[in-house]
């Protein structure tokens, strides 16, 4: 028997008690006479202590450990007579009368502590030690618990979990697909699922009514904080359902999640369309954990030979409240915060409210107190408020305001990590159109199906069609997102066509599913949330990679294993690929 106890659960009420703990040394401290040494576990940490005078021999082994080492203890349980309080053991101690040492350790490249001097590079090289910090394995502890809930929940409910193949075949939407060499059928690839979308759509023509799965779906994107290459999905679809039945189910299991795990209720999700969600926020994930909503006022500017105005084709204004009192070097700071590239607008035009009720602006030029009146009252401002406007190309500015607006949010600190907005955005566009290449693209996928009133827009007007497809936001970050799927063949021909499908090749890339079709596919519908995200957001972490056991990096690399790698040639040769001969320089 390696242990009897773990070093996270020995209380004062285990005094005299003489346990066995194993486990890496965290900390040696020597005072004196005495040695003693945090030992660390999955479950926390016990100090023990060895005293010189009690027994040399054992406290001179002690001394001569070191950092991460395995050791097994024996000793009795005693209260500490100075007390730690910031540890769930730290009224005890193990008097150590045995010490064996399992297993020694090179000194690890950085500090195994909660605050590590190891840098993002190392701390990924070592993935292994860097998993033994608390904080780390705290989010994976998360994750778990995330994950377990979820499949009791859609247990509960019906749903049956079901795997779907992961060496599948290429399909042009969407993503660029990670592809995979056939050695048994040279020259021909498979490619590894972007989701298991037409899987558990054809799960439901075979019947199985509620299907799930946490999957992990790959994706070859250029990469950001909140993607990786391979994550993690909570895959979901359901026979027999409209909207609202997809919908309450779902809100119902993230209420659940809240709850089992943050001790949080959470009230009914608001809903907003999308075209209000463009409006008021210039976002399709609105971060409502605060207002100032955007007020448009191009109506309020035009006329007053001010060129940028009169030019624009929107112009939109948020409200800061209290922020009248701004400095110059603070509006110099949010001029230069939009005109970033990541933002990517020309400027910035203000409006103070003063508090006497006097206002000022940055285009006093062309607008009397009385003209900027009216703006203030549009946008309900108070005296004290601080207007901002930018103005330009609608869908742009929009955008460029919405960054804004997070950042004056993030600088107001009305965007706390421990406030939990939930909401739905329903009513999606169907298609949205690609200028350069002058086609359509399915917002969503192509299986999301028209709301019935717009079907006859598909000719017509197609960017006018509205989708039966929501997704769920919470604190301005897109958790899931899903639709009610076409399950008529015809329908998902004509969708095919809208998209720029020919016939032949439509019936290429998807003839198994539209003859699926033709063999009684009951309405069906879905969503799709992803686990990395969800976890990122109840762990309060900006990046998803803190809460995945071994992720990648910024440039899609495995720092620890080092993948992706050269293979051999004979590996090559066997699976009939040629490589372009290297550039030399
Ligand atoms: N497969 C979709 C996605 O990955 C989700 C869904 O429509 O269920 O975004």
């Amino acid at each position: 028997m390696y242990r009897n106890s773990t070093c996270g659960e020995l209380r004062l009420a285990d005094a005299n008690r003489e346990v066995t703990l194993a486990g890496w040394v965290s900390h040696i401290r020597k005072m004196g006479g005495m040695t003693f040494i945090d030992l660390r576990d999955r479950y926390g940490i016990t100090q023990l202590s060895f005293n010189q005078e009690v027994d040399t021999s054992l406290c001179d082994q002690a001394n001569k450990l070191g950092r991460e080492w395995v050791i097994q203890v024996t000793g009795r349980v005693q209260e500490r007579s100075s007390k730690n309080p910031n540890l769930s053991t730290g009224e005890i101690e193990i008097i150590a009368s045995a010490l064996k040492v399992l297993n020694a350790s090179k000194t690890p490249p950085f500090t195994i502590e909660t605050e590590t001097d190891g840098g993002d590079e190392l701390r990924m090289k070592y993935r292994y030690l860097d998993l033994r910090r608390n904080v780390v394995r705290r989010n994976l502890e998360l994750r778990h618990r995330m994950a377990f809930e979820t499949r009791r929940y859609l247990d509960e409910q019906g749903f049956l979990e079901v795997e779907t193949p992961v060496l599948i075949g290429s399909t042009p939407e969407g993503a660029r697909d990670f592809i995979v060499p056939s050695r048994m059928n040279q020259g021909e690839f498979y490619a590894l699922p972007q989701s298991p979308q037409l899987f558990k759509q054809l799960l439901m023509v075979s019947g199985f009514d509620r299907y799930f799965q946490i999957v992990k779906c790959f994706r070859d994107e250029d990469l950001r904080a909140d993607r990786q290459p391979e994550f993690t999905q909570i895959d979901c679809e359901m026979s027999f359902v409209e909207q609202e039945d997809v919908l309450s189910l779902f809100e119902g299991l993230t209420k659940h999640l809240f709850k089992t795990i943050k001790e949080i209720d959470i009230p009914d999700f608001p809903r907003i369309s999308y075209a209000d969600a463009m409006r008021l926020y210039g976002s399709d994930k609105p971060d409502t954990r605060f207002g100032m909503t955007f007020t448009e006022i191009k109506d309020l500017t035009t006329g007053h030979n001010f060129g940028v105005f009169d030019t624009a084709e929107y112009v939109g204004a948020i409200c800061a409240e209290g922020c009248a009192s701004y400095t110059r070097k603070q509006l110099d700071g949010l001029t230069d915060f939009v005109k970033r590239p990541q933002v990517g607008a020309k400027g910035l035009i203000y409006l103070r409210y003063h508090e006497d009720g006097t206002l000022k602006s940055s285009v006093d030029k062309f607008f009397s107190e009385q003209d900027l009146k009216k703006w203030a009252d549009r946008c309900n401002a108070k005296p004290g408020d601080l207007i901002l406007v930018m103005a330009g190309e609608t869908e742009k500015t929009q955008k460029q305001l919405s960054e804004l607006r997070l950042e004056m949010g993030s600088r107001l600190g009305l965007r706390d990590r421990n406030n939990y907005r939930c909401l739905w955005v329903v009513d999606f566009p169907l298609l949205e159109k690609d200028e350069e290449l002058n086609r359509f693209f399915a917002k969503h996928h192509p299986f999301t199906s028209p709301k019935p009133e717009d079907i006859a827009l598909l000719d017509s007007d197609p960017a006018a069609v509205r989708a039966n497809a929501y997704d769920i936001v919470i604190n301005g970050v897109e958790i899931g997102g899903g639709s009610i799927r076409i399950h008529d063949s015809g329908l998902q021909k004509k969708m095919f066509s809208v998209l720029g499908f020919t016939e032949e090749k439509a019936q290429e890339q998807f003839g198994f599913l539209m003859n699926a079709f033709q063999y009684g596919a009951p309405p069906h519908g879905g969503i799709a949330f992803g686990l990395d995200r969800f976890v990122s957001i109840f762990a309060g972490l900006d990046s998803i990679r803190d809460c995945i056991a071994f992720p990648k990096n910024n440039a899609g690399r495995d720092m620890m294993i080092d993948a992706p790698s050269r293979v051999e040639q004979e590996q090559l040769d066997e699976l009939g690929i040629l490589l372009k001969p290297e550039k030399k320089n």
